[in-house]
C-alpha cells in the first residue's frame, strides 16, 4: 500500500516519468494497476513533470479519453469554451449549424454560462469539434472548467469593476490546466455577487478598492461556501494570486480532492503563508503554472490534427469491415 504523498514523493525524488516506471519502482502489487490508481498516478506524473512525463490515455477515464462527457444512453455531450461566458453571433451560428447537421437532439445552457450539445454520437464527435471551431470546454475533465462572470462595470449600473474582462483573462491564462479535481472560477463586478463567486474554487468579487478573493467553495452534493482569502488592488494581482493558489493545489492536492478538502487537510493558514506571506514563492508558483501550460494543446484541436489515436471514434462495425483508418476499437 502506498499513500498519495508517498507516490508523489517517489515521482518527484526519483524523476519517474511514466505510469509503468512508477509501478515498477514502487513494486506495485498489481503490475498494471487498476482503474483507481492509474488516473491518480498519471495526474501526479503530468503535474510534477510537465512537458517531460508521458501522459497515458489508457490511464484516463473514458470522458477524458473521448474529450466529451458520456451520457446515460451512450451518446456524448459537447461543451465548447466560451471565454468568461461571452459569445458572438458567429459562434452561435456555427453551433446552430452543427446542431442541424448532426441532428443533435438537445441544446442546453449550463449553469456555468456555456452551451451544452447533448446526444452527440461518438462517431460525430470529431466532425462536431471541427465544424464548431471553438476551443474545448473541458466540461468532462479534472481541469479548469468554467469561469463564470457577471456583466460588471462595462454594462451594469451597479458595477464597480470589469468582471467580464478579468474572467476572460483568467480563463485564457489557465484553460488546459489539469488539476486533482474539476476547478471552477467566478468573477463578480460588485458585492451583489451575481456570478455566485461564493461557491467556486476561486471566487473574485469587485469592491471599490479593487478585488476580494475567496477560495475553496463549490456547489455539488455538499455545498461549500468559499473562505475569504485576501484583498487585492489590481487585476494583475488577481491573476498572480489565483495562479499561485492553483499551482499549489495542483502540486499538493491528492487526486479527486476538491480545493475545499485540500484546504481542510493542509489548513487555510498554511496556504496563506505560502501565497500571501512568501512573495518570491508565490511568483515562482505562478511562473511555474504558466510554464506548464505554455503550448499545451487544445485536445479537440489535437484530434483535428489526428495527433492522437482516433480509433475510438470509429464505430465497431466500420472498424471490423475495414472502413476508416484503423481496425480495432479502444475499449471503454
Ligand atoms: S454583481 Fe454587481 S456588477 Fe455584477 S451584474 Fe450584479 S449588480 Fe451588476
Amino acid at each position: 500500500m502506498h499513500g498519495h504523498q508517498a507516490v508523489r514523493d517517489a515521482i518527484r525524488e526519483h524523476r519517474l516519468l511514466c505510469v509503468n516506471d512508477t509501478f515498477r519502482f514502487l513494486e506495485w502489487s498489481t503490475p498494471d494497476g487498476c482503474a483507481t490508481c492509474r488516473p491518480a498516478i498519471n495526474y501526479y506524473l503530468i503535474s510534477t513533470w510537465p512537458k517531460l512525463a508521458r501522459d497515458d490515455p489508457q490511464s484516463r477515464f473514458i470522458n477524458e479519453r473521448s474529450h466529451a462527457n458520456i451520457q446515460k444512453d451512450g451518446t456524448y455531450s459537447v461543451v465548447p469554451r466560451m471565454w468568461g461566458g461571452e459569445t458572438t453571433a458567429d459562434e452561435l451560428r456555427r453551433i446552430a449549424d452543427v446542431v442541424d447537421k448532426y441532428a443533435i437532439p438537445t441544446v442546453k445552457v449550463t449553469g456555468g454560462q456555456r452551451i451544452d450539445l447533448l446526444g452527440v454520437r461518438k462517431e460525430d464527435l470529431q466532425g462536431v469539434w471541427n465544424d464548431i471551431g471553438m476551443p474545448c470546454g473541458h466540461a468532462y475533465a479534472k481541469a479548469l472548467r468554467t469561469v463564470k462572470t457577471c456583466v460588471g462595470s462595462e454594462w451594469c449600473r451597479m458595477g464597480t469593476q470589469d468582471s467580464t474582462q478579468l474572467g476572460k483573462d483568467l480563463e485564457h491564462a489557465m484553460w488546459r490546466m489539469y488539476a486533482p479535481h474539476k476547478v471552477k472560477f467566478a468573477v463578480s463586478g460588485c458585492p451583489r455577487n451575481c456570478a455566485e463567486s461564493g461557491i467556486k474554487d476561486v471566487g473574485i468579487i469587485g469592491v471599490d478598492s479593487g478585488w476580494e478573493m475567496y477560495v475553496g467553495g463549490n456547489g455539488g452534493i455538499k455545498t461549500e461556501v468559499a473562505q475569504f482569502f485576501t484583498k487585492l488592488k489590481t487585476a494583475e494581482e488577481v491573476m498572480e494570486y489565483t495562479g499561485a493558489f492553483m499551482q499549489l493545489y495542483r502540486l499538493e492536492g491528492w487526486y479527486l480532492e476538491r480545493t475545499v478538502h485540500y484546504l481542510a487537510r493542509v489548513g487555510l493558514d498554511y496556504v496563506k503563508r505560502r501565497i500571501l506571506d512568501d512573495e518570491a514563492g508565490r511568483k515562482a508558483l505562478w511562473a511555474d503554472l504558466q510554464a506548464a501550460l505554455e503550448g499545451e494543446p487544445d485536445p479537440w484541436f489535437e484530434t483535428r490534427r489526428a495527433a492522437v489515436d482516433t480509433r475510438q471514434f470509429i464505430p465497431i462495425l466500420a472498424a471490423a469491415t475495414g472502413a476508416g483508418t484503423h481496425t480495432t476499437e479502444i475499449t471503454a
